[in-house]
């Protein structure tokens, strides 16, 4: 079966074309247009959705080298995610899947992160059920049970800023440009972990806290700066590497609690932050470390992207679980 899957959920328009779990085409035009007002704009969000979404189909089409005609079905996001740009993604797909007679499928969306380990790639070993998931975006930071693929249980989940937010807010404390994520997995690189120490939450059971790391960074940055006004210039490296530490922390903590109640020691990761190389790098080492068995998938699979979308339209496809056009999309949804 071919599938056409469309995601616009926030501010990444993308289109992907799956034969069968395989990817002949994954296409995502970024919306650099809210780096200026430091965080997503959802007003302009959906109109560029709406500018973006034909050529990116388009894309998508020509790259897999096949014709609307030899569609099977039309997968989208129906949530969650901002209602506008949620809207722009199900009326396109409801109208493609009208005109072609063929099925519609609905796909949450933080499931599709889950189960993008599903896409078959060359040398990329899938998990096997049960395993945990670990959720890491701009938006989620949710540990998950998954028993099957649509028998996903959240067992932990943050009571405020999703890990994406804590990394993006401290690196604007430090004054760097908004996504400030990847600029800190980049200084971390060349610091010491060590060099400075931030005091973790106390948050009860596997949910998690990160609004008060941001705090205590704030109020450090503006101590030391009171003594040295150079002091993030001359510090930079030390002060991200000690920051990605901590947050590193945080997450291995609970991820601990989690293997230790549940047993279940594969460990799948998903989502932006997913890219952190110093968040990557220690999972690898639990692997030895406590025999663990980590699924990274590839950079393209992790962030915001259709492909996932398209494999679990696939799921869905074969256990034929179609919608009407009646469909409406949801800003939020549970697993
Ligand atoms: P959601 O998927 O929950 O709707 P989102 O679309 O905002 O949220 P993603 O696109 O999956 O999230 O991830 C974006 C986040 O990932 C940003 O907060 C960004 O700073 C962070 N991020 C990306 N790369 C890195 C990195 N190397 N280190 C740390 N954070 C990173
Ligand atoms: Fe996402």
């Amino acid at each position: 079966v071919f599938i056409l899957a469309i995601e616009s959920s926030c501010d990444d328009t993308a289109a992907a074309i799956l034969l069968n779990d395989k990817v002949l085409s994954n296409v995502v035009a970024n919306q650099l247009i809210h780096n200026q007002y430091g965080g997503v704009v959802p007003e302009l969000a959906s109109r560029a959705h709406q500018q973006n979404i034909v050529p990116v189909i388009d894309a998508a089409l020509r790259n897999a080298n096949i014709q609307k005609e030899q569609l099977s079905a039309i997968a989208f996001t129906q949530g969650p995610g901002l209602m506008g740009s949620l809207l722009v993604g199900s009326s396109f797909a409801k109208s493609i899947a009208l005109a072609l007679q063929v099925p519609l499928i609905a796909v949450n969306h933080m499931q599709a992160h889950v189960l993008a380990h599903f896409i078959d790639e060359e040398g990329y070993e899938k998990p096997t059920f049960p395993f945990l998931a670990l959720t890491i975006s701009g938006g989620h930071t949710q540990i998950i049970k998954v028993d099957d693929y649509f028998d996903m249980t959240v067992i932990g989940e943050t009571t405020d800023d999703a890990v994406g937010e804590a990394f993006d807010k401290s690196a604007k404390i430090l004054g760097l440009p908004y996504p400030g994520g990847p600029l800190i997995d980049k200084y971390a690189q060349l610091g010491n972990p060590k060099a400075f120490a931030f005091t973790k939450p106390k948050v009860p059971g596997l949910d998690f806290s990160f609004s008060g790391l941001k705090t205590a960074i704030l109020y450090f940055i503006q101590k030391k700066k009171l003594e040295n006004p150079n002091f993030v210039d001359e510090n930079l490296n030390d002060i991200c590497a000690s920051i990605q530490h901590t947050i590193i922390e945080i997450l291995m903590d609970k991820l601990k609690l989690a293997v230790k109640e549940t047993g279940i020691k594969q460990i799948a990761i998903g989502g932006g932050v997913s890219a952190n190389s110093g968040i990557r790098n220690t999972l690898k080492e639990t692997e030895n470390k406590y025999g663990w068995k980590t699924f990274i998938p590839k950079f393209e699979y992790t962030t915001d992207n259709a492909a996932m979308i398209g494999i679990v339209g696939y799921q869905k496809f074969l256990s034929q679980k179609f919608e009407t056009s009646s469909v409406v999309s949801k800003a939020r949804i549970q697993l």
